[in-house]
């Protein structure tokens, strides 16, 4: 993206094209299933590094920042560094299903990328992805 779509962006004032394919590295695919897993019966909550190019968006890390967690909910204080840009977030839903709340479809709209919902009990299936209007996604997994 150019410098001035990327500050017109910031602003909230950039149109978003959305992704035309969404790529999420294994490594991240497994830690999201074992985070869902080691923190269950509470709720999870990271977001999501990576990059975008020409409508394709790759997830290749995550970015974490402190969160308070109940079974219910899971809030998270944002203050990310300057130019860490996260391009989505993840958390889990320990009870219910992966569909996001109005909360969840608040976070979602502040970043532009995918946001992924993992419900119990966390596996591969379990996993939903969102654009940041809480439109349902396919994602592909890389080996690498
Ligand atoms: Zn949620």
């Amino acid at each position: 993206m150019s410098p001035i779509r990327e500050v017109l962006r910031r602003f909230g004032l950039f149109k978003e094209q959305g992704f035309s394919r969404v790529i999420i590295t294994r490594e991240v695919i497994n830690s999201i299933l074992d985070l869902g897993r080691d923190t269950y019966p509470r709720e999870v909550m990271m977001f999501l590094g990576g990059r975008a190019n020409s409508g394709v968006l790759r997830i290749d890390r995550l970015l974490f920042q402190p969160y308070e967690a109940s079974p219910e909910s899971a809030y998270a204080r944002i203050n990310f560094p300057l130019l860490t840009k996260p391009m989505g977030s993840f958390h889990s839903h320990p009870r219910g299903i992966n569909r996001p709340s109005d909360a969840d479809l608040r976070l979602f709209s502040k970043y532009p990328g995918v946001h992924l919902i993992i419900s119990y009990p966390f596996r591969m299936q379990d996993i939903a992805a969102y654009d940041h209007n809480g439109e349902r996604l396919g994602f592909e997994v890389a080996e690498k």
